[in-house]
């Protein structure tokens, strides 16, 4: 098999495909990416993925080039991974799908499956299977099938070994492409992972909806912790009354900073572009609340730094920990963290990051920031220190240590994961987004 587009995705599927023992040939277009990942080397951080792909890319299980020809002479199941990113009016942008497809077709000679697995409007699979057919020689029989990835990054291999659900979308009659995935994941089936075999339509609804609702439970107790800040309500103590009843659950209802990263935020408008143009905009209208209190949060967490600056921020010390959109992962797109960190600095502080994975990638993106090597080190001699990343390391450093480096031992963490009895005994004032400022 193939899989086409090798990022956060790709890459991880494919290491775990040949892991479960299949011979996997990777495309990507960038040569920088196929070179490491040919050598073994992830070009980005996902726990347990580099031993895994260097083990397969060793056994030569699984072989990597940037060829179409070599692709389509290789596989009869090709994986389509590619990026959809959010165009500027919120629509998903389909040209990598569009171009992945068009770039195979032409070499397809013999009967084969191309399955997606990226993240699209309903409807994209039709509109790629019309690409397709017009494309590919008539010998080839090349169906097109959907199955859209619900990995998580941080937890990406385990995420596709062990997924919660498989989706199967495929047109309908179309027992080959049912089948060939059947087949692929013959091993997660026998393991007793849950199928849905749908049709196309339905396959790609489900990964929107799916996004859609784990944003929406994230920003509905964020909505929440604005009416507590406002009303002297503790929104921590509500989420755990909440998460105890089962039919709500515990799970995605931290108060902080929000979402962010490269598939929530974009997904979500992705798909209140798409109902619209199906008419059904109305349906999806708390979407765009969803977004708004997601922003609000950064908003808030700039004004909670001011506060602690006394009021403004012009030639203040920030420090900022964390720059990835989350722990367990280098992904800096469309970081909160960073976010809030741009917003500081276009407010004239000084801002000083640290993360413990995302350094290289926030450098590249934001280089007029300034960057420390450890946490420590952006902690030195700022006016306010913001968690904003909820990594491990953040929780196990001394604050008592911190506090003589800082010219003002203030604290506002924005994911409360920090023992903040701790950081007050040894001299910190602290806030807490969603609490608001703490007296
Ligand atoms: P990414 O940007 O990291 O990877 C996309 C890759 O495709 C890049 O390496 C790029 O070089 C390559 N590419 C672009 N055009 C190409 C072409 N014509 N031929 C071959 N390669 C090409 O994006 P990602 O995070 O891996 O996401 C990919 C898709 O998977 C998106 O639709 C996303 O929404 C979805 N998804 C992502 C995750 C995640 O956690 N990252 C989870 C589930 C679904």
């Amino acid at each position: 098999m193939t899989v086409i587009g090798c990022g956060y995705l790709g890459a991880t599927h494919a290491t775990c495909m040949a892991e479960l023992g299949h011979e996997v040939l990777g495309l990507d277009t960038d040569p920088e990416k196929t070179a490491a990942l040919a050598e073994g080397r992830p070009p980005f951080y996902e726990p347990d993925l580099a031993e895994m792909l260097d083990r397969n890319t060793r056994s030569g299980r699984l072989r990597f080039t940037s060829s179409y020809a070599e692709a389509a002479e290789f596989g009869q199941l090709h994986f389509l991974a590619v990026g959809t990113p959010q165009r500027p009016d919120g629509a998903a942008d389909l040209r990598q799908l569009e171009s992945a497809v068009s770039l195979l077709a032409p070499h397809l000679r013999r009967p084969c499956v191309l399955v997606g697995k990226s993240t699209v409007p309903v409807g994209t699979a039709a509109l790629l299977t019309t690409t397709l057919r017009g494309l590919a020689p008539v010998g080839a029989r090349a169906s097109l099938a959907w199955s859209p990835e619900f990995l998580r990054e941080g937890h990406a291999v385990e995420d596709t070994l062990r997924p919660d659900r498989l989706v199967f979308g495929r047109s309908d009659g179309d027992g080959r492409s049912l089948a060939a995935l059947r087949e692929v994941y013959v091993a997660l089936i026998t393991a007793g992972i849950p199928v849905v075999e749908t049709d196309l339509a339905t396959a790609e609804l489900i990964k929107t909806a799916a996004n859609s609702f784990l944003a929406t439970k994230i920003s509905f107790i964020n909505a929440m912790a604005e009416v507590c800040e406002a009303a002297g309500g503790d929104v921590w103590q509500l989420a755990e009354a909440l998460a105890y009843d089962s039919r709500i659950g515990g799970q995605f209802l931290r108060p902080g900073l929000g979402f962010g990263g490269g598939c929530l935020p974009k997904d979500i408008r992705g798909f209140v572009a798409r109902a619209h143009e199906l008419g059904a905009g109305r349906a999806l209208g708390f979407l765009r609340e969803v977004d708004g209190v997601n922003d609000r949060r950064r908003v808030r967490m700039v004004e909670l730094a001011e506060r602690a600056c006394g009021g403004a921020l012009a030639g203040r010390r920030i420090g900022v920990w964390g720059a990835a959109f989350k722990p367990g992962t280098d992904d800096i797109r469309d970081s909160p963290a960073l976010a809030v960190a741009v917003a500081l600095r276009e407010r004239g502080a000084d801002v000083v990051v640290y993360d413990p994975r995302a350094m290289d990638n926030a450098r590249k993106a934001f280089p007029y920031l300034e960057y420390a090597d450890s946490a420590a080190a952006a902690a030195g001699g700022t006016d306010a220190l913001l968690h904003l990343t909820e990594w491990q390391e953040f929780g196990e450093v001394d604050p008592a240590g911190l506090a003589d480096r800082v010219r003002a031992p203030r604290l506002i963490d924005g994911r409360s994961g920090l023992d903040l009895d701790r950081w007050r005994r040894a001299g910190w004032t602290c806030d807490v987004l969603g609490h608001g400022p703490v007296e």
